[in-house]
């Protein structure tokens, strides 16, 4: 069962618990709900089935009526299970013939015919219901006794909480946690003990995200950058001052100004980037909040102080849009170098991407060695290894939410051995998938987080509609906001995990679409099989207004920006999770005017129509984020974090946020108060592998 240890027993928790004092009605069981119940045997009887099992048949009843038991090719159970047996039956209630009944169910014989109990002392009046394993042959019965031998064993447990932090959360102590989930002695036992080990599994998480980021901050050797939060104050338009920072002249030029939220978070931004210890920050933000306008100030910043910025995209497609977009915004900014006649020149963005020709990235590269470059755009393969930077900055990292804790320590140490400088960057993650703030302090425990919470104004709301098996509505607004001089996408079913396939049924759909419903209308097709240039083509076309309808597999899922483009059709909208369903909306009311989203399709199943419905119903990230974590469960979300030993076993982000939010409170404490016993600290490597503790550890 992947036990290996007293500890790992001790924490194979129960599954539920029966109360054997409260009797369950029998003849008032649910068909086809799992159930304990715990009844006496009425009658017994052995027979064979025209097949020639053995079935053995008996009645078992309790205060409220009696159910129908049945064996098969179990003879044994009629010796086991004789007349006066008292036993508790597990499994789901079936119907047989217009009558309940369980079948093979697991059972725990815990008083005898003859009136004897198994184990007076083991029998007590609520009974753990573990997760028994019929591969490795232990019933729940087996665990229960390994687990109380165990805690007799174990006497007192080590306690990592003092008395009054206990107090002060009403926490009850370990030992009592330990004994009363095991072995509660009243209903409720079991409650106060839960709370109590849910609050230790976060305080270990806790602690060692806390610690993690304190010795990073101990081992960092990063600088400061000239990031003045009165540079926001510049007003668009402004008379240009004699010297005035690359942010003040970005803005002053802007085309909009800042959201308070923007404003906010930049000065977030900038008290970290002023800082010596290198920025640590993950800023969620809704699709279409400006998390891009957020990080160009905090590049500029970087700028500012002669050093480098890099911008990872998860896509080529992006990073190329990224490009344009910024050397759009950055066209009339002039930096300080000294190397130059003057000693100023254009600011210089860049790109470096697995498309370039030999010698186009050779003359890049030697730029960003020399110092030439300000920005270079890119995918992941931005820090490999050809690459070297002559003073890295700031990593920024866009729309990357699958960034787990190793993945960072990596950035971190490639951005200091990139540079010639030799500092730590600073690091920002940037994700537009929310995730509950819960999760968030799971996941990204170690670092700190800004929220864009705000829309920019011009903002066009979205309607959105399921239409299920009669789009001609998505087809007949299309034409519609085409002759209006918008713009369309039609998103292709997720038929397959192969890119391939998915480009073969993209095509077929944009050519069933033109010879049908959308005849007459310039349509294109982009999709993750064509070339790089061929995909910028269709792009650039899109952009311009040469395509009216872009029919597309997911490779546009996140970021594309096309104001223009006003209505978003998703077929086989079911096959999307909620996440990818709202990136692929938040293409569409980006400033073009009112918009729309059509999901196609049919819901297969209730988890399907649930999303869909959520979709339908609500355009705020953060909400359906919620949704999302109550759908998918919190395994999946989670699954991130990347780590073996699995460390939340009771807790539930949904249920335990304010356990999660007191466990942090302590964790820093703790770090910071230096109050690690060795003892917590021998029960923290339990959960890390020998490298991490070693970093964490090592003093
Ligand atoms: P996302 O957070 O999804 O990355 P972007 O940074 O791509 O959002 O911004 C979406 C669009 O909104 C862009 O066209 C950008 O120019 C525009 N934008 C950003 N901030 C503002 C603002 N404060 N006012 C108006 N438009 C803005
Ligand atoms: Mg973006």
């Amino acid at each position: 069962m992947g036990i290996t240890n007293v500890f790992d027993l001790l924490t194979t928790y129960p599954r539920r618990y029966v109360d054997r004092t409260k009797r369950v009605d029998l003849s008032d069981l649910t068909v086809g709900e799992e159930v304990a119940i715990f009844a006496e045997v009425a009658t017994v009887s052995t027979r064979r089935t025209r097949q020639g099992r053995s079935l053995v048949e008996i009645i078992v009843r309790d205060d409220g009526g009696s159910l129908k038991v049945v064996f098969f090719n179990q003879p044994w159970r009629a010796r086991q299970l004789v007349v006066g047996t008292q036993a508790l039956f597990f499994a789901t209630v079936a119907e047989y013939r217009g009558q309940r009944q369980m079948t093979n169910p697991v059972v725990d014989v815990l008083i005898g015919a003859n009136g004897q109990e198994r184990d007076p002392a083991r029998v007590g009046r609520v009974v753990p219901i573990y997760p028994a394993s019929g591969k490795a042959g232990l019933t729940s019965w087996d665990l229960g006794g390994f687990i109380e031998e165990s805690l007799e064993r174990a006497g007192e447990f080590f306690d990592p909480l003092s008395e009054s932090v206990r107090s002060s959360l009403a926490l009850i102590d370990r030992t009592a946690a330990f004994r009363s989930v095991h072995l509660p002695e009243q209903w409720g036992d079991q409650d106060s003990a839960r709370r109590r080990l849910v609050f230790d599994e976060f305080l270990r998480l806790q602690v060692l995200l806390v610690l993690r980021r304190r010795r990073l901050e101990e081992t960092s050797a990063g600088v400061s950058h000239p990031a003045r939060a009165s540079d926001l104050d510049v007003q668009r338009g402004a008379a240009s001052e004699l010297t005035h920072s690359l942010v003040e002249s970005y803005l002053r030029e802007n085309h909009f100004t800042l959201t308070g939220a923007q404003r906010r978070v930049i000065t977030e931004i900038f008290g970290d980037l002023a800082n010596v210890l290198p920025m640590h920050r993950l800023l969620q933000g809704d699709v279409g909040s400006g998390k891009t306008t957020v990080a160009l100030c905090a590049m500029l910043a970087v700028n500012e102080g002669g050093r480098q910025a890099a911008l990872m995209a998860p896509t080529e497609v992006l990073a190329e849009q990224h490009l344009s977009a910024l050397r759009r915004d950055v066209a009339h900014l002039t930096v300080s170098d000294e190397r130059v006649l003057g000693a100023t020149r254009p600011l210089r963005v860049e790109l470096l991407s697995g498309r370039l020709r030999a010698k186009a990235r050779e003359e890049v590269l030697a730029a960003l060695h020399s110092g030439a470059v300000d920005i270079v755009v890119g995918t992941h393969a931005l820090l490999t290894n050809d690459v070297r930077f002559s003073a890295l900055g700031l990593v920024v990292i866009d729309e990357q939410h699958r960034f787990g804790v190793e993945q960072r320590a990596m950035l971190r140490d490639k951005g200091r051995e990139h540079s010639n400088e030799g500092a730590d960057p600073d690091l920002l993650v940037m994700t537009a998938t929310p995730i509950p703030r819960t999760a968030a302090m799971v996941i990204f425990g170690d670092l700190d987080l800004s929220v864009l919470d705000e829309m920019p104004v011009g903002r066009q709301p979205i309607t959105t509609k399921w239409l299920a098996n009669d789009p001609t509505e998505a087809w007949s607004l299309i034409r519609d906001v085409v002759a209006g001089g918008h713009q369309a996408f039609v998103v292709c079913p997720l038929v397959d995990e192969s890119e391939r396939i998915q480009a073969t049924s993209a095509v077929a759909e944009a050519e069933r679409l033109r010879l049908t419903h959308l005849a007459g209308l310039r349509v294109g097709l982009l999709h993750g099989q064509m070339r790089g240039e061929e995909k910028d083509a269709v792009m650039d076309q899109f952009r311009s207004g040469d395509i009216d309808v872009l029919v597309a597999t997911v490779v546009i899922e996140v970021g594309v920006d096309v104001p223009n483009a006003t209505v978003m059709v998703i077929e086989d909208a079911w096959r999307f999770g909620l996440a990818q369903l709202h990136q692929l909306r938040g293409r569409v009311g980006r400033g073009g005017g009112e918009s729309f989203c059509f999901l196609l399709g049919d819901a297969p199943t209730s988890d399907a129509e649930r999303r869909l419905s959520a979709i339908e119903a609500s355009t705020d990230g953060f909400a359906l984020a919620e949704v999302d974590l109550e759908l998918r469960g919190e395994g999946t979300i989670l699954g991130a974090r990347q780590r073996g030993r699995s460390d939340l076993r009771l807790a539930s982000l949904r249920r335990d946020a304010e356990l999660l939010d007191a466990a942090r409170i302590v964790a820093s404490q703790m770090v910071h108060e230096s109050e690690l016993t060795e003892e917590f600290v021998d029960e923290l490597r339990l959960f890390i592998d020998e490298e991490e503790a070693g970093f964490l550890f090592k003093s």
